[in-house]
């Protein structure tokens, strides 16, 4: 199973298979798990991965 992980802190995103937890690799902070599944995310452009971060950011704040 693949996921997909974003940073809460940097909004960095991680793809990673086989673990259930990721690490930021820019600061280190715990990432969790985005609302996309992997299968939706490799389909998405650009564009529309920043709107997802930018999304993700507004709900930390
Ligand atoms: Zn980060």
């Amino acid at each position: 199973m693949i996921r997909v992980f974003i940073c809460p802190h940097c909004g960095k995103v991680r793809v990673v298979s086989k673990f259930l937890e990721a690490q930021c690799y820019d600061c280190g902070t715990a990432m969790e798990t985005c609302r996309i599944p992997y299968v939706d995310w490799v389909e998405l452009g650009e564009a529309e991965r920043e709107q997802i971060r930018l999304e993700y950011w507004k709900k930390q704040q």
